[in-house]
């Protein structure tokens, strides 16, 4: 990485801690590499990211490629398929979730199991009702970390960490007009706020300068007891429909 001014870094370091990122490595200068008097000493994150905030152009495939056959944390041993993301990479709402189960790391694609089928309902159950014209393909899913967990585990705080900069750049590129969080892992690492997810869920967060909506994970949903948590989710998901298309 080209050595950068006071300002560069400055942008760099609040573009990870946006992010949620709260330490920084400083890599040891090779000896034999004077450095200027002048220049700030260089830090970097754990992994390898972008020397300034990422432009707002990049497409999703340009991210997609930059993750490449990543090994950059422990969960890639385990993976059979990366866990992208799916849907219009123009959608004014994406949902994100916490990490891909055993049907998703088999398609690479996110939400395809029980609680993709549950969410896929919701979503077109919801906006049938309220007159909003919308399939799942017309939004964009994706998850906090790309690879599955061993045993669907929630992941590990540097784990979130280090796949988290794949996350914000599909937002920044995506842009939509809100998020809709699925659960408290992903609300954790989205909104930064530490409350659980009963306490967070109907409210409106911001993820840099786009509104949030907080709502149950649709895995806890599918637990037979739950007729209560699902009417609550069916009301959040009817105020991001409305706020995101009416
Ligand atoms: N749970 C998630 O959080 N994401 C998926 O993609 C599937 C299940």
């Amino acid at each position: 990485m080209p050595p950068m001014d006071v300002d560069q870094l400055r942008q760099y370091l609040e573009f990870y801690q946006d992010l949620g990122v709260k330490t920084v490595y400083k890599r040891n200068a090779p000896a034999a590499e004077p450095t200027p008097a002048a220049a700030p000493a260089l830090v970097e994150p754990m992994s390898a990211p972008p020397p300034v905030p990422v432009p707002q152009s990049e497409s999703l495939f340009q991210i997609m490629q930059d993750i490449g056959d990543c090994q950059r944390c422990r969960l890639h041993e385990g993976r059979t398929k990366i866990v992208f993301g799916v849907g219009n990479e123009r959608s004014p709402l994406v949902f994100v979730g916490e990490g891909p189960g055993a049907d998703e790391d088999a398609q690479g694609i996110p939400f395809v199991g029980r609680a993709g089928q549950l969410l896929t309902q919701m979503i077109e159950g919801t906006a049938k009702k309220e007159g909003i014209n919308i399939r799942r393909e017309d939004i964009y899913i994706c998850n906090v970390v790309k690879c599955r967990p061993p045993d669907n585990r929630t992941p590990e705080p540097d784990e979130m960490e280090i796949c988290g900069q794949f996350l914000y750049r599909q937002l920044v590129s995506i842009a939509p007009k809100a998020i809709c969080v699925l659960g408290g892992t992903a609300a954790k690492a989205i909104t930064g706020h530490k409350e659980g997810v009963t306490k967070m869920r109907g409210k409106w967060f911001k993820w840099r300068d786009i509104p949030v909506m907080v709502t149950y994970h649709p895995s806890f949903l599918l637990r037979g007891y739950n007729q209560e948590g699902k009417r609550e989710a069916w009301e959040d998901l009817k105020k991001v429909l409305h706020f995101v298309y009416d």
